[in-house]
């Protein structure tokens, strides 16, 4: 079977944008969620050398993207993280929690095997946005774990949502996932929306001081699979 390069499924999106009446302006529109691909870039980086590709969708309207490696081919048991956007950890270099790390080991494994995927999902603070994430670390500093502190700001304790994740891989012709992840949770929900995962790839580096709390609230309260073991001495 012919599998559509980027380029093709680019020009169909663009084909669809165009035709649909309201612009993805459709609030009603009878498709729950339309999610289109609307470009695609060459993305070195030091990790590696990949792919950027930009989508749109018509739910959220967040700038989510795609980082890619390699050939998709037949689309299945694809190399994938799924990762929430967490700027204080994937950019200013944060010590509070493990995003950063976890995301650019995301990238060096996606390299190392030639073919995968990071999905950058715009969801910060599980999905609560930066400044109540920032509201919220400073109730963990008066003594709230993350949970809590989630709760007590009138918010679910996990607020993403992965319909436009699932919908978005779907786009590119991916079919089934090796997820990069600690959280079954995740797992679950790629799978209720209709990505198979075909193993969960574990994702976790050595706790330090300053995430050990993060790391075991994670663990006791989110139910993450981690054994938050210490680095081996140098
Ligand atoms: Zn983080």
């Amino acid at each position: 079977m012919h599998t559509p390069e980027i380029s093709e499924i680019i020009a169909q999106n663009m084909e669809e944008l165009r035709a649909c009446p309201l612009g993805m302006d459709c609030d009603k529109c009878a498709k729950d969620i339309c999610v289109a691909v609307v470009s695609v870039a060459d993305f070195p980086t030091k990790y590696g050398h990949f792919k950027i590709i930009g989508f749109v969708n018509n739910r959220d309207r967040k700038d989510h993207i795609v980082i890619l490696k390699g050939d998709l081919g037949d689309g299945e048991n694809l190399l994938t993280r799924v990762h929430s956007a967490c700027l204080t950890g994937d950019a200013l270099g944060s010590l509070r929690c493990d995003c950063g790390p976890q995301l650019h080991r995301a990238l060096e494994r996606i390299e190392k095997e030639g073919r995968g995927a990071v999905l950058y999902h715009q969801e910060e603070g599980r999905g609560i946005g930066l400044v109540n994430k920032l509201r919220a670390y400073a109730l963990q500093d008066a003594g709230y774990d993350t949970l809590d502190a989630n709760v007590a700001l009138g918010f679910k304790a996990d607020e993403r949502d992965y319909r436009i994740p699932a919908e978005m891989l779907r786009r590119l012709g991916v079919k089934s996932v090796r997820l990069m992840t600690n959280n079954p949770e995740k797992v679950n929900d790629m799978e209720g929306n209709g990505i198979r995962v075909t193993e969960r790839v574990p994702h976790e580096l050595p706790p330090h001081e300053h995430d050990r709390n993060y790391l075991e609230t994670k663990r006791e309260r989110f139910g993450h699979l981690l054994d938050l073991f210490d680095a081996p001495e140098e």
